[in-house]
This record gives C-alpha cells, structure tokens and sequence, in this order.
C-alpha cells in the first residue's frame, strides 16, 4: 500500500512539473509520518523514501532511532524553546521557526552541539489567531533578527494555509507565500538566494502547491492512509 501510494505520488508530481515547466528533481517530497509506528517508516524506506516529516519530538527521536541514521527528518510541528536539545539532535531542518526567543534558543544550543541547522520561517499567511507562524508583515523584522544568528540557515518558507473545503480555494495562498519569499530573495535574505525553499501542500493540495511553486511538499495520509485518532 505504501509503495502504491509513493508510485502515485512522484508519478503526479512528475505529471504537475512537467505541466508547468519545472524541474521535478526540484521538488522533494517529505513523508509525513506523524503516528504511524516505525514499521511504516521502513516500508517508505523500501521504496526509496528517506525524507520524513515529524511533529512530535520524542517520537522522532525514536524513530531516528530505530531507523539507522539512513532517513533524514524534518520538523514540521510546533517547537517550544525548552525542546531544543532534542531538536538540534535529531532534525535535519526545522521547518516551522517563527519567533526570535525559539531561533536564539537553537542557536546557542547549536553552538553548544557544534552544528549549523537549516530552517524554514513559517509564515501564518492566512492570519488565522489560532495558528502558529508569523504574520506575514512581521516576517522580514524577523529575518533580520534572525540574519546574525550564525548556527542558522534561512532556506525558505513555510506554511500552513486555512483549512478549505476544495483544494482550489488554498492556492491564492501558496502563492501569497511565494510572493513573500520573492520580496525577500530580492533583499538576499536567505541563506542561498539561487534556491529558496517553499514548504507548502499536504495530501489534498500538494499538486496546487506545486503549481505555485512548492519545493517541499508534506504528505502523510496519501502515503501511509488515516493516522490513529489520539
Ligand atoms: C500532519 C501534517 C501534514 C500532513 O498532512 P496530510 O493531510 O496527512 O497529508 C503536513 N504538514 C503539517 C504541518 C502537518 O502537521
């Protein structure tokens, strides 16, 4: 089931580049494993797939674990200042930094572990109270708080758009997210300002995320089906 899933998806992903003129090998896939035992990982290993996605810190650091130093991860879920030592341990990225007391924390404990870390800004694009990220407003002060912190990458953005009931209506979104990232790639803001990372599309609008310019996608439920309810 999982590998069926993983053909489907990068064969779509394909199909979406192509469509639009773009390179698919730009496009990574990041397998969203949040809750699903560690067996699931393996399977996605099986067929290829090394990038995951994880919430949760102690259950990446077990997955980490049992799957061999092999799968690289990402953080994708909502990082308090005191888990930081797990977190510079374990991720590859961090892909949802939006406040400066969180990115100062990483870093002196990056400097402390002697790593550099790469990370997204997620930006909460559509203004919703109850979600996490900065306001798109507040994102190039925060740049600039961050620019100086020297164990830190800013390889893009990343978002979580309001949920909708048809995929269609997320993309004036997608593409807010990649209009901001233009505005700040032209003040050379970001670690490499030749490659930008856009972290945005899940299971239901990845290929209109895509289409607007997404270079990491989070999939879960399309590759390893319905998470447990908690
Ligand atoms: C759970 C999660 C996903 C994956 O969502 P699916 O709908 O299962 O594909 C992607 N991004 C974030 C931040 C998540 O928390």
């Amino acid at each position: 089931m999982i590998l069926s899933n993983l053909q489907t998806i990068r064969l779509q992903i394909q199909e979406t580049a192509s469509k639009c003129g773009r390179d698919p090998a730009a496009i990574r896939l990041v397998a969203v494993s949040k809750k699903c035992p560690v067996s699931s990982l393996q399977e996605a290993m099986q067929a290829d797939q090394f990038l995951f996605g994880e919430n949760y810190i102690q259950e990446a650091v077990q997955k980490k674990a049992a799957t061999g130093g092999v799968a690289l991860f990402h953080f994708i879920g909502h990082l308090q200042s005191n888990k930081v030592r797990p977190a510079a341990q374990t991720f590859q990225m961090i892909e949802t930094i939006d406040r400066f007391k969180l990115a100062a924390a990483l870093d002196k404990e990056l400097k402390l572990q002697g790593k550099i870390m790469d990370i997204l800004v997620q930006v909460n694009i559509g203004r919703e109270p109850q979600k996490s990220g900065v306001l798109p407003e507040d994102t190039e002060k925060l740049f600039t708080q961050i620019i100086p912190l020297s164990n830190l990458r800013i390889q893009g953005l990343m978002t979580i758009p309001p949920f909708v009931e048809d995929p269609e209506q997320t993309r004036p979104y997608f593409r807010d997210l990649r209009l901001l990232a233009e505005k700040l790639q032209e003040k050379k803001y970001f670690f490499d300002n030749t490659h930008v990372e856009l972290s945005m599309g899940m299971s239901s609008d990845y290929v209109i995320a895509i289409e607007e310019g997404a270079t990491l996608v989070r999939v879960g439920t399309a590759i390893f089906g319905n998470r447990p309810e908690k």
